[in-house]
């Protein structure tokens, strides 16, 4: 599937400040540029999987493919667990 632009970015900034840049030959590379260039497929599982995890963290909203520290159009936030 695809997600919002905001969403890519926030997977890259997230990739940007947890791997180190990739240097060859004295060129340098962000590691987020690196990943997704040489290998797609596994950039978009490793995204997949960091929004899993961002989601029970209760940090994304996937119906909304939305950050909560954005604003989330949906109810979830406030429906985890306690429904009667
Ligand atoms: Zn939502």
């Amino acid at each position: 599937m695809d997600y919002k632009i905001e969403t890519y970015e926030a997977f890259d900034d997230h990739i940007d400040e947890t791997e180190p840049e990739v240097r060859v030959w004295g060129v340098t590379w962000s590691p987020s540029v690196a990943f997704e260039r040489i290998d797609p497929i596994g950039y978009r599982v490793a995204m997949s999987d960091w929004l899993s995890h961002m989601e029970v963290a209760e940090q994304y909203c996937p119906d909304c493919d939305l950050f909560l520290w954005d604003a989330c159009a949906c109810d979830s936030p406030t429906q985890r667990g306690d429904a009667q």
